[in-house]
């Protein structure tokens, strides 16, 4: 099967290179790749790898065999975010420019500590919401600390975001439906990290545009996360594409198949003589 022609839909799939696909990612690199074949589109593969101390690319060539051997065809060349760090610093600046960024020198231990202190502070989908200490810290503070070479990240001013943009957001899903976009879900999410100049929210949404994608399917552990990438997309002017989001494939005793929970991974089930047909059978496709 090949999704080669150009109908205007163009959608991808974005693995971390973090370790083996297991059968939920081979569903959810399934059902992008026969919604571009379907639609007479496009299917991109994209290698999400700015987190350098997880990603090896050991798992990136274990990746694309096992996605070659499901069948999949993929356009070249496969984008890979740790060499676009220069897209990602320029979205950076834009947002800077606006004042919309702050430094953050909290560390996770400290940011626990909060939430535990106060547990009645607001709860995103992600856990607490993080309760903007350093959004609070005076300029000269700031400097004095950067000064001293203590390690920040980069966090976007959330409700500063949504003054800015000054309008109600929304965004649809394929099967849920419209959902209206409210910052105090996610608070001041981190855009920089401070072991690497970018983060999974701005990376993601930064490259779906400059790829042209029209059409994200991925799983629902992803559903929260949308919204602020609908809030980035009004702030940086890019477009919004239509969102899908799969429900996650659960293992016998109903546990989301994982890395971490020692899903059978995709090379398993190649080695037990399994066919790509079987595998489609088994994510139910
Ligand atoms: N890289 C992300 C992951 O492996 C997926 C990002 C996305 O599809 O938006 O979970």
């Amino acid at each position: 099967m090949q999704a080669a022609s150009d109908s205007g839909f163009v959608t991808r799939f974005a693995p971390s290179p973090t370790g083996a696909l297991h059968l939920g990612h081979a569903y959810s690199a399934l059902l992008a790749f026969d919604a571009a074949c379907a639609a007479g589109g496009r299917f991109l593969l994209r290698i999400e790898d700015i987190d350098t101390t997880r990603c090896r690319p050991e798992f990136e060539a274990a990746i694309l065999e096992d996605l070659a051997w499901l069948g999949l065809t993929w356009e070249k060349p496969v984008r890979r975010q740790s060499e676009h760090l220069d897209d990602y610093r320029a979205a950076l600046d834009r947002l800077a420019e606006r004042d919309l960024l702050y430094p953050c020198f909290c560390t996770r231990k400290e940011i626990r500590a909060a939430a535990t202190r106060h547990p009645k502070a607001p709860h995103g989908p992600d856990g607490p919401v993080y309760p903007g200490t350093c959004r609070a810290l005076s300029p000269a503070e700031r400097d004095r600390r950067i000064a001293a070479g203590t390690p920040f990240a980069l966090r976007l001013d959330a409700a500063g975001a949504a003054r800015a943009v000054g309008r109600r957001l929304t965004w649809t899903d394929a099967e849920a439906g419209e959902q209206i976009c409210d910052s105090a879900n996610h608070g001041d999410v981190v855009l920089a990290r401070k072991d690497v100049p970018t983060s999974y929210h701005l990376s993601v949404t930064v490259d779906d545009a400059l790829q042209g994608v029209t059409d994200v399917i991925r799983g629902t552990d992803l559903f929260h996360a949308t919204q602020v990438h609908r809030l980035l997309q009004a702030l940086l002017d890019l477009p919004t594409p239509a969102y899908r989001h799969h429900p996650l494939l659960l293992d016998g005793s109903g546990v989301r198949l994982a890395k971490r929970h020692g899903s059978k991974t995709l090379a398993d089930l190649r080695g037990e003589g399994l066919t790509p047909a079987d595998v489609r059978r088994q994510a139910g496709l």
